[in-house]
């Protein structure tokens, strides 16, 4: 996956004013080099941070914020009012941000030098009040943006730009994101529908469909030589099992999975698309339901939906560049079995065969076997068990008048015994705050039984991301309780309506 990072920016804003006069000015310029120096030391931070000449005019805030918003390099815009910015200065470039909004409110300075401190620090060091007069100006426009309280020198703070920086970067994907469909929906299906156009309304996401024979043909035209070299990756990278492997009785299978893979890359990339989504009732001339190739270039970073479910597709690949280069990964998940045993309640979440390989660390095994669904001949799947570790699955369902994402922190945990029988990749799950909370939540919420299931990422992210799009976001947490999260669904029915305007 191409560095989502690359070679994006965040651009930090210091606010002051002409007051000062250019002696304190200096000292402000110098006090927010070294700050934006600090966050670009962290390794917390997976964006570069790029320091702004410091701000003490309407006309300079306006000019800088017009700029931010029209670079496409910008993905996200942090505001610090080192000291005191009258704000009705910030007005008119408020109006034109068009770019994610930290409010970072931290202080050149951690401690107080209680037994020196005179009037000079005090004019000096005027965030305390400096950034409760932009927080009013922000609350009151109706600007949204995510509040970070901190020392630049704390891990905690550096962390949580850090959290917000990757929300930004999913945004900016998200604003750019062109999905393939590869035919239409399964037929008769609810929650896989909803309104693309508001999709690109809300997100920006650019969603069409193809005719799946457009795909057969280039499946079939994918040279010889392409095959080969992706078999000897196949060999070295997976535990091939024998009747795949060259020489093997169904060694043709997997070639013509490794021809899938092919074409559908070359088909995204020309469409320069970075989502896609099948349905197994429309395959038109492909052999096989492409399994392996997905689980494949899910790994590699693109999004996925089953069954034509953009929804899920697009989130899939957000986690995905939210995610970037932490350990974990990101995959398409369906909640499929329980075990309902009182005290020892799980989910086993999986799905026909699309599981993203990057939920584990382990050698997946490539196997061939049976499908029922979807007549054609059998698929090649990877097969694997996810590693255990915390987690969070994330559904969006379409409301008719507007998206909520429903949210589900889960501890990704080992199956009680081997499951030799099952021939698809998985992960299994205890929800928090319980298994009853939890699915009696995920019930109210309308939330879908299709999931992007990240474990690189966390609730935080996907808290910020909402933010950023103002979308709402059904969370199920330890502290869930069921009375107070179908409360909340409502007075969010109520708001989100609202916010929208008429
Ligand atoms: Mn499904």
């Amino acid at each position: 996956m191409k560095n989502p990072f690359e070679p994006k920016e965040l651009w930090f804003l210091t606010g002051s004013q002409g007051l000062y006069g250019e002696e304190t000015l200096a000292h402000v310029a110098q006090q927010s080099q070294a700050v934006v120096a600090a966050l670009n030391e962290s390794p917390n931070l997976p964006i570069n941070v790029v320091w702004k000449p410091v701000l003490t005019d309407s006309e300079s805030i306006h000019h800088t914020i017009v700029e931010a918003s029209s670079n496409p390099k910008v993905v996200g815009v942090i505001a610090w009012m080192h000291t005191f910015s009258p704000a009705k200065m910030w007005i008119r470039g408020l109006e034109a941000l068009r770019k994610p909004l930290m409010h970072l409110h931290t202080q050149a300075e951690a401690e107080l030098p209680w037994s020196t401190i005179d009037m000079d620090f005090m004019n000096l060091n005027q965030a305390a009040h400096g950034d409760r007069e932009f927080g009013y100006i922000l609350t009151r426009m109706g600007i949204p943006r995510v509040s970070v309280v901190g020392h630049v020198n704390q891990d905690f703070t550096t962390r949580r730009i850090g959290t917000w920086a990757r929300a930004a970067a999913g945004w900016n994907e998200a604003q750019n994101m062109r999905m393939v469909r590869f035919g239409d929906n399964m037929r008769n299906v609810a929650v896989t529908e909803g309104d693309k156009t508001e999709a690109e309304i809300r997100f920006g996401i650019s969603i069409n469909t193809w005719s799946v024979n457009d795909l057969a043909e280039a499946v079939e035209a994918v040279p010889t030589a392409t095959v080969d070299s992706l078999i000897d990756e196949y060999m070295t990278t997976y535990e091939v099992s024998a009747d795949l492997a060259p020489g093997g009785a169904s060694h043709n299978s997997l070639r013509y999975a490794a021809r899938q893979e092919s074409a559908i890359r070359e088909f995204l990339d020309a469409e320069r698309a970075t989502a896609f989504t099948d349905t197994f009732e429309d395959l038109g001339a492909l052999r096989q339901l492409p399994g392996f190739a997905v689980q494949r270039l899910m790994s590699e970073g693109y999004g996925f939906g089953a069954e034509g479910d953009w929804k899920t597709g697009a989130l899939i690949r957000i986690a995905k560049v939210m995610g970037h280069g932490l350990p974990g990964g990101a995959s398409l998940m369906e909640d499929y079995c329980y075990n309902m045993v009182g005290g020892n309640e799980k989910i086993l979440g999986a799905h026909m065969l699309e599981v993203c390989p990057s939920l584990t660390t382990s050698k997946p095994s490539v196997e061939i076997h049976p499908l029922g669904i979807g007549d054609r001949e059998d698929p090649v799947r990877m097969k694997f068990s996810a590693d255990s570790g915390p987690g969070v699955v994330v559904a969006m369902a379409d409301l008719r008048d507007r998206f909520r994402l429903t949210a589900n922190v889960i501890d990704v945990v080992q199956p009680d015994e081997e499951m030799p029988n099952l021939p698809v990749a998985h992960a299994v799950w205890t929800p928090q705050p319980d298994f009853s909370t939890s699915a009696r939540c995920w019930l109210a919420a309308g939330a879908a039984h299709h999931t992007v299931l990240s474990t690189q990422i966390d609730l935080e992210t996907w808290q910020d991301f909402a933010t950023i799009a103002q979308v709402e976001l059904a969370e199920i947490t330890a502290e869930t309780t069921v009375h107070r999260f179908e409360e909340s669904l409502r007075w969010d029915s109520v708001y989100y309506r609202m916010a929208q305007g008429l």
